[in-house]
């Protein structure tokens, strides 16, 4: 990955703290050297290339080199209009550019990496940047160290001529550091690997943006929106990330050091606290059962899930099947991921969620369906573009329903708004069944739920009519606060006014769950809320039996109903139904969670 600390003026002198402020959106402490992202750069794509491409990878990357040191002829014709002294020092770094393009080190290192190791193109020139940069680092010699920020340069033009769009690529960061960035996409979190990323901060984002989600589901401790986070900060400068606080700590004093280390430690010592309630039944004191499912954004965090003892998958984010690749995957691709989760889930249910791209999650491959939308989280997005695009909900209709014959899958469609659209979803999901019937294809029997999410504002008020179209509701708080507030779920700037508490939200909620109960079906809560313990008293008390939540937060969920009565609990959300004041309900509900403590 690309850094140019050179740009960013120098560091505040260890020792020191600089506390900065921000939104915390993943609980725990992370404390590591920090690693900036430069905003300007761009940062590469891994994959791996099978053994039959890698003469059309070595091609790819040849084409893009062939273009680069046209590139660099074309700038220096261009250099020579300049005044004297500067057409000859520009004219030479061009030239070293031109023979770092040509037959170089780095070019014969990246046609290596993409035969020997069978890497990507994007991914081997960042590689061997990397690897050529410690080896000219290492040398101390501060004529090297002056061209690293050349080399840098050159593999910045390789991948702008490989690369249509920007990823990050973080395996090749130092273990434990803390990514410190502008922004980052919730694909550009989908690659950050916990094992080896400590935690995260960025300037910009809000507590319930999908950037937020993929961090809590990973376990990542991350501060978004804190403002001044990239001013006079270095690579290499340590870094405290405290996700409960929402702080950010850049070059702690030792005294407030050893503090975050004991917290940390305490932190971690509660989690394996709560490990002990894996098997211990999710019932309130007076005996009712809740099922606790989890949330997933990505297949990885599957063990995580089956670790903390959840029912099944109540909500399976399919997105993932669409980030950091350049072309859509197909049916049997699909098929075959989501078998693998349905199977290992041996019996418990999965809800398959179908595609919810749009709005802030946006997927390279499918740019071309969507033109720029003036307001994105009103735009083309979710169940609108795939019924815009039938093609897509075909594809995944087909492969969760192949998927659905080995095990327990049920379908869930995001983002619907009338009985039409469900209409419309039936018939479509009829006519892929009758075409894999003829196809022989083994197929779920009996065929799987549909359900819907109930997560806009005018999907809770016609909850009634939708219910007899649908096999079950979830309830996503998530998008449902953002529609009825108007408040941009992923703007650090209306953050303060995000408030799950409003009696208008907790209205909707209401109206959801009499509406599935009175039409006898299934109901669930898969946004953030029902992740955490401070609502769960409520959301029970208004009737909820079921809970979808980031596997992370699931230990805590338990141990909060567990000690809970359900009757009081239940009188206790009657007079919070009956407030009209934010304030008010939020009192009456911590002081009720107090009590239980
Ligand atoms: C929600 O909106 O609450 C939800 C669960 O969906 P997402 O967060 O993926 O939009
Ligand atoms: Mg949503």
């Amino acid at each position: 990955m690309a850094d140019r600390a050179s740009g960013r003026g120098r560091g505040t002198k260890a020792g020191v703290d600089r506390l900065l402020r921000g939104v915390g959106v993943s609980s725990g402490i992370a404390i590591g050297p920090a690693h900036v992202v430069d905003a300007g750069a761009l940062l590469a794509p891994e994959y791996t290339i099978p053994e039959d491409g890698l003469e059309a990878e070595v091609q790819r990357f040849a084409t893009a080199a062939d273009k680069a040191r046209r590139q660099v002829r074309k700038l220096k014709t261009k250099s020579s209009a300049l005044p004297d002294s500067a057409a000859e020092e520009i004219g030479i770094l061009l030239d070293a550019h031109f023979a770092m393009l040509s037959g170089s080190r780095l070019m014969r290192g990246v046609e290596k990496r993409i035969r020997q190791d069978k890497l990507n193109a994007e991914a081997a020139v960042q590689a061997e940047i990397t690897s050529i940069a410690q080896s000219f680092a290492d040398m101390e010699d501060a004529y090297l160290a002056a061209r690293v920020a050349d080399v840098r340069e050159v593999g910045q033009r390789l991948l702008r001529n490989l690369m249509q769009h920007k990823y990050q690529a973080f395996s090749f960061l130092p273990e434990g550091c803390i990514v410190l960035a502008e922004d980052l996409s919730p694909a550009d979190t989908a690659l950050m690997d916990p094992r080896r990323i400590g935690g995260f901060a960025t300037m910009l984002g809000g507590p319930e943006g999908h950037t937020a989600i993929m961090a809590r589901s990973l376990g990542l401790p991350a501060v978004l929106g804190t403002l001044g986070l990239l001013q006079g900060v270095q690579n290499g400068d340590t870094v405290v990330v405290d996700g409960i606080a929402g702080q950010v700590c850049v070059n702690p004093s030792p005294d407030v050091l050893d503090g975050y280390r004991r917290r940390r430690a305490e932190l971690l010592a509660e989690r394996a606290q709560l490990k002990t309630l894996r098997k211990l039944p999710a019932i309130t004191r007076d005996g009712t059962a809740v099922t606790l499912n989890a949330n997933l954004e990505l297949p990885r965090e599957l063990d995580g899930a089956l670790e903390v003892g959840a029912s099944g998958v109540g909500l399976l984010r399919t997105e993932f099947l669409f980030m950091n690749r350049e072309d859509l995957p197909d049916e049997d691709e699909q098929t075959e991921i989501l078998t693998r989760i349905v199977a290992s889930m041996d019996g418990k249910p999965v809800t398959a969620r179908t595609l919810d791209i749009g709005g802030e999650k946006i997927a390279t491959a499918l740019r071309g369906y969507f033109s720029e939308p003036t307001n994105p989280a009103l735009g083309l997005r979710a169940i609108r573009l795939s019924l815009k695009e039938p093609k897509l909900l075909e594809t995944q209709l087909a492969a969760m329903l192949r998927a659905g014959a080995h095990g327990n899958l049920r379908i869930l469609l995001p983002m619907i708004s009338s009985v039409a659209e469900v209409r419309r979803v039936r018939e479509i999901m009829a006519t892929v069944v009758r075409r894999l019937r003829r196809r022989g294809v083994k197929i779920a029997h009996p065929l799987p739920k549909l359900g819907i999410m109930i997560e806009i504002p005018g999907a809770a008020l016609s909850a009634d009519g939708l219910a007899p179209f649908c096999d079950f509701f979830a309830i996503g708080t998530n998008d449902l606060i953002q529609y009825t507030l108007a408040i941009d779920r992923g703007d650090e700037q209306v953050a303060d006014l995000y408030d799950p508490l409003h009696p208008a939200v907790l209205r909707l909620v209401q109206f959801t769950t009499e509406a599935a109960l009175r039409a006898r079906i299934p109901v669930s809560i898969c946004g953030e809320m029902a992740g955490d313990p401070r609502y769960t008293a409520l959301l029970l008390g208004l009737g909820i039996r079921e809970l979808s939540m980031a596997p992370n937060n699931l230990p805590v969920v338990k141990r909060r109903l567990r000690g809970l009565d359900l009757v009081e609990a239940t009188r206790r959300a009657r007079t919070i139904m009956d407030q009209t004041d934010q304030g008010r309900i939020a009192a009456l509900l911590d002081d009720f969670n107090d009590a239980a403590a």
